[in-house]
Formats: C-alpha cells, structure tokens, sequence
C-alpha cells in the first residue's frame, strides 16, 4: 500500500517507516530549533515528513538519500540552491565534505543504527549537536547508567564523546508503516571537552568491546591475555567485576595503563 497516498510504496530494506505524526513532527522541529544560517544535515529525508518544516525555517539543507525514487521526487520538488541531495549510503558519507558546526537531524533508519551512530561519534569534532529518532530500546541503552541492566558497549563510546539526552517517546501509530517498536527522539551534543580523554582510542575500544563481549563474565575472563589481575588491582578496579559495574573512566584508566606499558 502506497504511503499516505503519496504514491510510493516503502521499502523494508531500507528501514522506511515515514512519520505521519504532526505533533511528534512539530516537536522534533522545536528540539532541533534550527536558524536560518545553521549547517543542517538530514539523514533519509524520505518524503519530507521533517525536510519541508527544516526548509521552512533554513536557507539551505543538506539530505543524504538513498532510495533513487525517493532521490528523483526531492530533487523535483526543490531547486538546487535551497536542497543539496547526497544520493548513496550515509554510513558512506563523509560529513566533513559539507564543513563544521554541522547539526544532524534524521529519523534514521533502524536496521542501520548501530553502525551509524558509531559512522556520527567518528564525526563529532565537525558536529554542534545531532537529533535522531531511534528505537527506544537503542535510546535507552545511549543513555544507560554504570549498573543499569542496558549499560553496554554503545553506551560506553556514546557517553565518551557526547552529552545525550531523550526527549521524545514516540509510538508505532506516529508513523506509515507503523514499526512493530517504540521510539523515542534523542539529542547527543559533543563533549566541548572531553572529561575522560584516552591516550590511544584504538585501545579504548579494544578494552570495551572486550569487556562487553560477554557480558556475563568478569572483567579477569573478557580481559583476559590484554589484561592481568594486577593492573587492574593498580587501578584499584575488581578483577571479578562484569563491565556493566565500570564507568567510562574506569574503562579510560585501564587503556591508559595499557598504552603506557606498550
Ligand atoms: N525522514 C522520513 C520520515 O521521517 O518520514 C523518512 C524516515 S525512514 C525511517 C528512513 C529514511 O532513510 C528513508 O528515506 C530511507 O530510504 C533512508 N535510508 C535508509 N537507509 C539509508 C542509508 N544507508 N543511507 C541513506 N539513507 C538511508
């Protein structure tokens, strides 16, 4: 069936579920508050739900598409001066192409979520501030607290570079297709400094996604040939703790002790 008599017909594959909703829209339009000069990006503009009240408001809009039919029917609509439309794939994108102090907007397509948001964190020093809807279950572990049950692997590098806040819970029915999920809108805003700064990212990451791997064991079985019992007893951490009990600086300190024994 043609979404909201539109036409066009959504694509699973892409992850197309099209907001309908005007009081979710106005909302996520009012949490990005965008001024006529910003550097706005939108992520899948699809039919418009959120480009036509962002152009509304902004000289000009960067979208990143990758639906040809959808691609067509934007450039149709509007002149090249107000919408520059980047055709392809946004994990592929490179944002530094379009400049700095960028603001990212996008009802994102899920079944790329994770990948993308880890694309965006790599982005961040080009980015003032980032609105996204996503699943809600994928909010809810970005904003997860040391201890809570969703604290994870994308919590942990999330909360490493960004200030995020859910602001928006929004439901199936918002949207065309409805989603089998719930929603929610999400902003992440760049650390202006980072407050756990890691001397090597690389094994920041490494650490984390070790740790997190299985997130059952302790930290003395997931660290296991990186780490031993007596550097993170330096560091005053339990061996037998799991990762979820550890905060991001927890995670920094046992990477800075790692990088300075390299
Ligand atoms: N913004 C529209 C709305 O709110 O109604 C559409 C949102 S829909 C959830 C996701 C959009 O992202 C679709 O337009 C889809 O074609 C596009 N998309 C999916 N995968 C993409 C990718 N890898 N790169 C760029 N755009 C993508």
């Amino acid at each position: 069936m043609s979404v909201h008599g539109s036409g066009h017909i959504a694509r699973k594959r892409f992850g197309q579920n099209f907001l309908i909703d005007d009081g979710v829209i106005d909302g996520i339009i009012a949490a990005v508050s965008p001024q006529r000069g910003d550097y706005v990006i939108e992520i899948g503009p699809g039919l418009g739900a959120l480009t036509v009240p962002l152009l509304g408001r902004l000289d000009h809009l960067h979208v990143v598409e990758i639906d040809r039919d959808l691609i067509a029917r934007l450039r149709k609509q509007w002149p090249a001066e107000r919408l520059t439309v980047h055709q392809g794939d946004v994990l592929a994108f490179d944002f530094s192409a379009v400049g700095q102090g960028l603001r990212i907007v996008g009802n994102l397509p899920y079944n790329i979520s994770t990948p993308l948001l880890f694309h965006l964190a790599g982005h961040a020093s080009l980015v003032r501030d980032i609105h996204v809807m996503l699943q809600k279950e994928v909010v809810e572990r970005m904003v997860a607290a040391p201890g809570d049950s969703e604290f994870s692997r994308l919590s942990v590098m999330l909360q490493y570079r960004f200030d995020m806040e859910m602001l928006i819970e929004v439901p199936p029915e918002s949207f065309d297709p409805a989603p089998r999920v719930d929603s929610a809108v999400v902003r992440l805003t760049p650390h202006a400094v980072l407050p756990h700064p890691a001397r090597n990212e690389a094994m920041f990451a490494e650490v984390v996604s070790r740790a997190f791997a299985q997130r059952r064991k302790t930290l003395r079985n997931t660290l296991k040939g990186l780490v031993d019992d007596a550097l993170l007893a330096g560091l005053g951490i339990d061996s037998g703790a799991r990762a979820q009990a550890l905060e991001v600086a927890d995670f920094v300190r046992i990477a800075d002790a790692l990088a300075a024994t390299a």
